[in-house]
């Protein structure tokens, strides 16, 4: 999986890649990350990206001649889709996750300050995605939650100790608790089932906290769960 970035701080992007187990993705081959700075493509001599809004009001609004050029820089492989990074975007979920696994390349615009002048959208014609509903300075933060969640879904990315089988919203639910050592902490303790090895039973006790959680915390994804039981 190749990911392209459009960012005016590539260096906010590769730094996240310098870490733990997407790190350990790279060095693998599993995926790549290249960023591209629209700052290279201006045609003016102070490298200027952004100007102010025709009709007026505040901050400043990025041009599009850097950012369709460094576009069109970029060479597409045959299974590509690119993705602007937008509040006004369709929310990010596990689903659209899934879906954007499946390309070989993902291209990603980040915008920063007012945002993109209306005419890159026009030109690029990008699929948008935001995080949810509050505002970023830019859309580096946004990138790198994708990518991140996408590379998960990646074969080889995470270890099978790692496994995503079992996260939240893989089978509709979010995930039963957790426990560790030691078996008690400040007079809590592990429940029971855990420790007794019968894996059947362990199994059961997850499913029902994941479905008592679910209930309790995700009433939307739950009543979808149950709608779709009982079809
Ligand atoms: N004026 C824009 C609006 O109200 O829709 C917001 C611009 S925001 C300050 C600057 C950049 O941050 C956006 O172009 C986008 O790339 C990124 N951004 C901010 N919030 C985001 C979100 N929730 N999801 C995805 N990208 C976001």
């Amino acid at each position: 999986m190749i990911f392209d970035v459009l960012t005016l701080f590539p260096e906010m992007i590769e730094n996240y890649f310098s870490y733990s187990i997407l790190k350990r993705a790279v060095d693998n081959g599993i995926l790549s990350v290249n960023t591209i700075n629209p700052r290279d493509y201006t045609l003016n001599k102070h490298k200027k990206v952004d100007d102010t809004p025709y009709g007026g009001g505040a901050g400043m609004v990025l041009m599009p001649q850097p950012y369709v050029d460094a576009y069109e820089s970029i060479v597409r492989k045959e299974n590509t889709v690119t993705i602007m990074l937008s509040p006004q975007g369709e929310p990010l979920n596990d689903q659209i996750v899934n879906e954007l696994a499946g390309y070989e390349q993902i291209i990603m615009l980040c915008g920063h300050y007012e945002g993109f002048d209306e005419r890159i959208r026009e030109i690029i014609k990008p699929r948008e995605i935001s995080i949810g509903d509050f505002v970023l300075t830019g859309g580096e933060l946004p990138a790198l939650c994708l990518i991140d969640a996408v590379s998960r879904k990646l074969d080889g990315t995470l270890g099978k100790i790692e496994s995503a089988d079992e996260d939240s919203f893989s089978n509709g639910l979010i995930e039963y608790p957790h426990y560790t050592k030691p078996r008690e902490y400040r007079g809590l303790k592990v429940p029971e089932v855990l420790l007794n090895g019968n894996h059947k039973e362990i199994n059961e006790f997850r499913y029902q906290e994941s479905l008592k959680r679910t209930k309790l915390k995700r009433p939307d994804l739950y009543s979808a769960y149950i709608e779709k039981l009982s079809k």
